[in-house]
């Protein structure tokens, strides 16, 4: 990807065939070339330069990874921006599980794809922070699974793989890293953050439950600080020990006690070949449909961004009844 050109040309050369999706920033349409006939995706996002920035760099940095999303174009007005995007026809990942009929062996190759993605991604010193199954694509069927990674618009890069300082909470409430919303450290961005939302997204994925999801964001704050999460039989009777200790292993409130991408890609849940006792097992649409829409609505608000700041004071008489001296106590106590 070479020069931006101007955001009317955009319509010159492409054809939109139709919305793929959207996210809090972005719209994203089908659209064809008018003279090649090939389709891509056109991912239109208003204002936002910085974030759009970030992900053009990010994007053209990683143009030879094949688990990264192509950038092929850039259009651009004051207004607006128009990235030129690979078309990845099988959807996001949550909608691909809902379609199909998934093993537990099949998701090993999902989440093993995202963890040599983030692998190539950290050895950069990048961090993606908003890893999530929304911002997963799929490209064909999840038995022979080829991944897209997309959405680099809260990337950072890490000056010489140190600490980064937390900038206003950036993405989606139950994913969010506790490390992320303690308020009494601010260099607490590191590529640990990313592996925190790979146990989340594992944990999405196997059960149709967010781990840390609460009635409010006040409640799913609170448990994320505690580490307060259910891994129990009744829920993961039917999956391998493997996968429940690989979570156990993400969802770890240090950072630093917590499996790297090169870690993750070594525990047995990921390198073992063998797919004979693991289980067979269909998530329910209306499941998988009813977390995804949890998902997308609950994504974090300016009012969110402050929580950082008023942690202290998420008091008793809230709606999380938790004190925050108990959190700051249970917090110590499992911070390695
Ligand atoms: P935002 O920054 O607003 O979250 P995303 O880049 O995540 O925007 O795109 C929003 C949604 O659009 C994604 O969750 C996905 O469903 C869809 N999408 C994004 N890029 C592509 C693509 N290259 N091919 C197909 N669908 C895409
Ligand atoms: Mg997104």
């Amino acid at each position: 990807m070479k020069e931006i050109k101007e955001r009317h040309l955009f319509e010159e050369k492409y054809r939109i065939c139709g919305m793929l999706g959207r996210g809090r920033f972005a719209t994203v349409y089908k659209c064809m070339h008018k003279e090649t006939k090939q389709y891509f995706a056109a991912k239109i996002v208003q204002k936002h330069q910085s974030r759009v920035d970030t992900e053009i760099s990010i994007l053209n940095s990683f143009r030879h990874n094949k688990n990264v999303i192509s950038l092929f174009e850039v259009y651009q007005d004051s207004r607006e921006s128009v990235l030129i995007l690979e078309l990845v026809s099988g959807g996001e990942l949550l909608y691909v599980l809902g379609k199909n009929i998934v093993t537990e062996y099949d998701m090993t190759h999902v989440i093993k794809h995202l963890c040599s993605t983030l692998y190539c991604l950290h050895y950069k010193h990048i961090v993606h922070m908003d890893i999530k199954p929304e911002n997963i694509l799929i490209c064909n069927t999840l038995h022979k699974p080829a991944l897209r990674l997309v959405d680099f618009g809260f990337a950072r890069m890490l000056q010489n793989n140190r600490p980064g300082n937390l900038e206003p909470l950036r993405g989606t409430p139950e994913f969010l890293a506790p490390e992320m919303l303690r308020c009494d450290n601010l260099d607490v961005v590191t590529t640990a953050v990313d592996m925190w939302c790979v146990g989340v997204t594992t944990y999405i994925t196997l059960t149709g439950i967010s781990p840390f999801q609460g009635d409010t964001d006040c409640e799913t704050v609170a448990r994320i600080l505690h580490c307060d999460y259910y891994l129990g039989d009744d829920l993961f009777g039917g999956y391998s020990r493997d996968a429940v200790d690989f979570i156990s292993k993400l969802l770890v409130p240090s950072p630093r006690a917590r499996m790297t991408a090169a870690e993750c890609l070594n525990h047995p849940w990921l390198s073992k070949k063998k797919r004979s006792k693991q289980r067979q097992y269909t998530l329910s649409s209306h499941v998988i449909s009813s977390v995804r829409a949890a998902l997308s609505e609950r994504v974090i608000s300016d009012t969110m961004s402050m929580l950082k700041l008023n942690l202290r004071e998420l008091s008793c008489s809230g709606d999380s009844n938790i004190k925050p001296s108990t959190i700051d106590r249970n917090y110590k106590s499992s911070y390695k």
